[in-house]
């Protein structure tokens, strides 16, 4: 029996509700947490990357032991252009986020392979029929539903592939879009995880959501055989479908039926526009929220709606370039502009995925010789083009 009464209650066992657990874990232990996951395990199946440049201060300490691997380093590949950044990139495991919060936890504080059923001001109902009550509750339960937002999608299939000979890679390949264009902004996202295992991943920038595994297993086999990589076999596949935002309102998110409490991660809203990845933002709002002096738990709720609302109205300038990537490039064009993209300063580039570009970072983005026609981007950018589509999807995307 886990326990049953606490101060606070964390639902969503996986990214963002597992950061928070380990930053509330070392910074707050007067407070009792219990942390409520649906799956057997926390995290998912899951490998999460971030430059290291992303990470928020004092990040570092608490993201250290979910490291599977780092590099220093990455390249990008264009048709006509290739660069290698020295910018350092990891990549964390759902294992790894599972072992951390089960050594910073009280074995009876982790409730795994039950469902939250219910949920009212003072605690939740599990599927099992508990009832846990809570001065807070923090939903971090993930976000499928973005149908209020505006954009396009960033989907993807990987394989990490076992090889008969080393791959040669020395580093990651972030984007490899000296690939065929086909279906948006296509590339291939490479991490070489040891001499002889790659995780190749086929991602596009698209409008359409339908993901079409068999094609993409094929591309992955097709580049894989580009390469003169002999495969063995797949030691382990993942797949997404994952909201690229340009518009929206973030009060429609937070006000959604079902979500309660303290929203955390991707149900509060908070990664990055243009990439969806929420890793750093995910640690921004656990050490925010685990650091704030004399934060008594009934006060957690309107401190989170307001780091969502500052995390919205500071990413507005992703937005637009979501809009200008989507609404003003054509779709077999998008490569051009982040070929431009990775063709300027490697710190301005790092501030742009930190989600902390300056203005004049801004301005350098949009001066210059436009890798787009100048009257589309001038539509967007004024709000006279085409409108934006909103975010809807038959198949529900992973986020
Ligand atoms: C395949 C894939 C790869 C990605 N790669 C990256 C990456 O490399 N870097 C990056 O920054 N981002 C990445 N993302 C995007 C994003 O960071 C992840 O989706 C991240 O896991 C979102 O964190 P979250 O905590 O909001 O949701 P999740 O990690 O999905 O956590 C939500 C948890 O809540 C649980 N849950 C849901 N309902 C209930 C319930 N009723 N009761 C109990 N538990 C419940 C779920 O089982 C889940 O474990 C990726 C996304 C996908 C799908």
């Amino acid at each position: 029996m886990g326990a049953a009464q606490s101060d606070i209650a964390i639902l969503g066992g996986g990214l963002a509700g597992g950061l928070a657990a380990l930053a509330l874990a070392r910074f707050r232990p007067d407070l009792s947490v219990v942390l409520i996951e649906r799956d057997a395990a926390l995290g998912g199946n899951h490998v999460w990357s971030f430059f290291a440049t992303d990470l928020p201060a004092g990040g570092g300490e608490l993201i250290e032991p979910l490291i599977e691997a780092r590099w220093h380093g990455y390249d990008v590949r264009f048709p006509g252009f290739s660069r290698t950044l020295t910018t350092p990139y990891c990549a964390t495991t759902s294992a790894r986020l599972d072992a951390a919060v089960r050594a910073a936890l009280p074995a009876d504080a982790i409730l795994t392979g039950v469902s939250v059923t219910g949920c009212t001001a003072i605690g939740v109902t599990l599927s099992d029929g508990r009832d846990i009550t809570a001065k807070a509750i923090i939903d971090a339960r993930g976000e499928t539903d973005f149908s209020h937002m505006t954009g396009g999608w960033q989907k993807f299939f990987g394989q990490h592939l076992k090889l008969a000979q080393p791959h040669g890679l020395s580093r990651p390949i972030v984007m490899d879009a000296d690939v065929p264009q086909d279906d948006g902004y296509r590339f291939v996202y490479a991490l070489p995880f040891a001499p002889d295992e790659v995780f190749v991943e086929d991602t596009y920038y698209t409008d359409d959501p339908a993901l079409d595994r068999d094609r993409l297993t094929h591309n992955i086999a097709a580049y894989a055989n580009a390469r003169g990589w002999q495969v063995l076999g797949v030691l382990a596949e993942e797949h997404g479908v994952l909201p690229v935002v340009s518009g929206g309102r973030i009060e429609d998110l937070l006000a959604r039926p079902g979500h309660h409490g303290a929203l955390a991660g991707t149900r509060a809203g908070l990664f990055h526009p243009m990439t969806s990845y929420s890793l750093p933002d995910a640690l921004r709002f656990a050490l925010a929220l685990a650091r704030q002096p004399d934060l008594r738990p009934f006060e957690f709720p309107a401190f989170a709606a307001r780091h969502a609302r500052n995390h919205w109205k500071n990413s507005w300038y992703y937005r637009v370039m979501t809009a200008l990537l989507f609404d003003a490039a054509r779709p077999d064009r998008r490569y051009r502009v982040l070929r431009r993209f990775y063709g300027l300063n490697q710190r301005l580039i790092e501030r742009f995925y930190a989600g902390k570009s300056t203005w004049k970072d801004r301005a350098r983005i949009l001066a210059g010789r436009p890798p787009l026609p100048i009257s589309s981007a001038l539509r967007v950018l004024t709000g006279l083009g085409a409108r934006p589509r909103p975010l809807v999807s038959d198949r529900q995307p992973q986020g």
